[in-house]
Parts: C-alpha cells; structure tokens; sequence
C-alpha cells in the first residue's frame, strides 16, 4: 500500500446487531436513485436496517428502504435525522452537495469522503489527479485545457489548436452526455463556451476510441482493495446501453493495465468505498490502441450492475462491507455476462405512445436476470431498469443478448 494513504481504524458495525436501546444497526445513503436501491438491497439482505435520505416520495431506494427522510439534500433537519439513525452513511449520486456530507462527517463515518467526492465532481480536479498520479498509475487523460476566463478562451484559441476538434465539457455537473459541446474550430470554442452560460469548463481533444472500459474497484477503511476485472461498455448518444463482461471482452494487456491503474488511482485518493474509473482504448495505430482514463464516479456504476447476477459478491455488496469495515474479500466471477440497460424507450412505442415489453418472452429466455428500478414514468433516456445475461459460455450468453435486445428494440445490436 502506499505511504501517502490514510488508514482510518474503524471499528466494524456488525449485520443484524442492535445498541443497548435495542436500535437495529443501519446503514445510511444520501441520495434515492437505482443505485441507492441496489445498495439498500444488499445492505438489508446482510441484515441491516437502512435509511435512504431523498425529497422524492416515489424514489426506487426510499420506496425500498427501512426509513425514508424526506427532505433536500442538505436540509440541516433531514441530516441531522439521518446522522441520529444510522451508524455510517453513503452517497449514491456524484453531484450531492458536499457540504451535507462534511455535516454528517462531524457525527457519523462517511464513506466516501466529502473531499474525495469533490475531486470527481470537477473534472479540473479530477484531472489534475490523474495527472499527479501518472507516474504510478502509468495512464493519462486526454490532453485539455482549463477554460474559466476569457484570457484562458483566448489562450487556447491562439495556442492550443492541437485540442481540436474538441468536447468542450463543463467541470461540473454533466452526466450521460449531457454539459458537452462538439467544438470543430477556434473560432466555434467561444459560441460554444457561451452555450455553456462561461461556466467553468475543459476543453478536451477528440480522441479517435476503438473501445470503452471501465473498472470498479473498492477500498476499505484499513486500506484494504479489491477490484473487479475491466469491462467494456457500449455508449449510444452518450448513454450506456450495454456492458460486455466475460474474459476475451479485452485485449487482456489493457485489461490488466487498466485494472492496476484504477487500483492505484483509488489509493492515491486515500478512498473509502466503491470507486468507478472509466478508460477510452484510443487507436494510436498499434494492434490493440493505448489506454487513456476518463473520469471517475465515486460510488458504484451502471457498467456494474452485471456483478449482481455474475459474481460471488456484486458491487453493492462491496459498497455495504466498506462502509461497514466488513472484510472485502476479491470478488470471483462466475459466469460471463452481458448487461443491456433498459431506457424509457423500451416503454414506448414509435409514435411515443406507452406500451408494455413482453416481458414473458424475455423471461422465457436461459439466464436472463431482470432488474427494473420502480420507476413510475417511462421517459426517453431515463434509466428504468437493467437486464444481464448470464450462461455457462460466451457465446450462449451473446445469442440470448440478441435475442433479448430484439424482442425489447434496443439500440446497439450490432455491437453484441
Ligand atoms: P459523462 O460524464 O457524460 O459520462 P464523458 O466524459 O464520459 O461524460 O463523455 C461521455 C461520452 O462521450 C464518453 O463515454 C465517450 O463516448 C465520449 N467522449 C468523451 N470524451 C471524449 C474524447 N475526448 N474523445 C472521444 N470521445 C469522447
Ligand atoms: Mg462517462
């Protein structure tokens, strides 16, 4: 382990235990999405109590969870009542304020940290981490520039043409595409940073991909990792629509490249918790490409959803150890597996007119695992739910992904 990584005693909150008072061990999360649901499903099935603090009454992790706070995010009430029922606390989104978890931080242990959140919520600091970490993880990011003042937009029009063509991408608060401009030209950067209301920004050069990976990976307390191995992910319009995950996905030097960087990424960060670090594999016109890494979420991730139904322990159950000061052990895949994400448009015919998938038909299929989030309205784009494809090979596990994929019209078939 590295020097510069802080190890915080942590004394284990034990599954199904309860305090003199008779109060149930209970796990917190800020934030009631699909991943906070997942996690709550894995933190109950090890016998915890759970609180889901989120404003929404139909949440799919407050409808599921022990206690539900309804409140904002950073209402001081809410996370005080979430601090006094629980004995350490979550996040399950990337942009929660990080000031509610520096409150919860004074009373409860908080994983991850406020400060570490902060680093992945700005892709300025989250690059200068993958920059100060080169020289250990072995992978940089695309080469970019800053753009927060005019002298800066200027700068890069006069000196940084080598950027273009470019996304020009705002720090803070883009997710699945959204808060990226395409920018071809010095003179598109100003009318594009305009669109972006000046917000802080990076301009990022366009990078030629032949693949998308990511891999998760989980810190405890003690400084303990363990990770899951690199799978690739299929984006369409900026969403990710499917995760291939079996050995052969890879070319396995870059598997392994990537699954020591995201290792030494996480602790350099001195992270507690599940952490997502996601690579392009940029055609540098080698046999296989190079690595370059993205960005990072800090929480568990859709391209992990697969390790529910394909390994030993999932990402979920990982986050709930960590959190607790359980033991982490390295998790094991059992089978292969492909993951399609289900959008709103699986709800919706051509015409935008609701319809319901013929679920018996996809059910009918071997090894199809569905997940759907308790989301009342299908919208285009939103998230609603997940189906993974497990089987004894890989190929058994693409045929029935197809055959899936064209009974419910998703996009992207051509890649499985
Ligand atoms: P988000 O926070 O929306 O996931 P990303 O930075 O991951 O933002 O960008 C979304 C997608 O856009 C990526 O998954 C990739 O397909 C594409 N993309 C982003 N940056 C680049 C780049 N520098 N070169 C080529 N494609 C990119
Ligand atoms: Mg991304």
């Amino acid at each position: 382990m590295n020097a510069d990584t802080p190890v915080i005693s942590m004394t284990p909150i034990l599954p199904g235990s309860a305090d003199a008072a008779g109060q149930r061990a209970t796990l917190g999360v800020l934030g009631g999405g699909q991943l906070g649901r997942m996690f709550v499903h894995a933190a109950q099935r090890l016998g915890y109590f759970t609180a889901v603090l989120e404003p929404d009454a139909h949440s799919p992790a407050g409808r599921v969870s022990h206690y539900h706070i309804q409140t904002a995010y950073d209402d001081p009430a809410g996370l005080a009542q979430l601090a006094q029922l629980c004995q350490a606390i979550t996040t399950e989104f990337e942009n929660v304020p990080a000031q509610a978890l520096q409150t919860l931080a004074l009373t409860r242990p908080v994983a991850p940290g406020a400060a570490v959140v902060g680093i992945a919520q700005n892709r300025i600091e989250e690059k200068a981490h993958f920059t100060a970490c080169v020289n250990v993880s072995g992978v940089s990011c695309a080469p970019f520039a800053v753009m927060e003042t005019l002298a800066q937009l200027q700068a890069v029009q006069d000196e940084r043409t080598d950027l273009l063509p470019g996304i020009l991408k705002t720090a803070r608060l883009g997710y699945d595409g959204k808060g990226q401009v395409s920018v071809q030209t010095a003179g598109e950067l100003a009318a594009a940073w305009a669109e972006l209301g000046h917000a802080a920004c990076v301009l990022e050069k366009r990078l030629p991909l032949r693949a998308e990976l990511s891999v998760l990976v989980a810190r405890g307390w003690d400084g303990q990792v363990v990770s899951f191995a690199a799978q690739r992910n299929v984006h369409v319009e900026g969403i990710l629509a499917v995760t291939h995950a079996y050995e052969g996905n890879l070319p396995p030097a870059l598997a392994t490249q990537a699954r020591d960087a995201a290792v030494a990424l996480v602790q350099h960060l001195g992270y507690v918790g599940v952490l997502c670090v996601e690579f392009f594999v940029v055609d540098d016109g080698s046999a296989h490409g190079s690595l370059v890494v993205n960005e990072m979420a800090p929480r568990p991730h859709n391209s992990g959803h697969y390790t529910l139904d394909a390994c030993d322990v999932s990402q979920f159950d990982l986050q709930v150890r960590a959190l607790a000061g359980l033991p982490l052990p390295e998790p094991r895949q059992h089978s292969p597996a492909i993951m399609l994400n289900l959008l709103g448009e699986v709800w919706l015919d051509g015409s935008g007119q609701p319809r319901e998938p013929d679920w018996p038909a996809v059910l009918r299929l071997p090894g199809t695992h569905l997940h759907l989030y308790g989301k009342l309205e299908a919208r285009a784009g939103r998230k609603m739910g997940h189906l993974t494809i497990t089987g004894p090979d890989v190929a058994g596990v693409k045929t029935v992904a197809r055959r899936a994929a064209a009974l419910l019209g998703l996009p992207g078939l051509d890649v499985l």
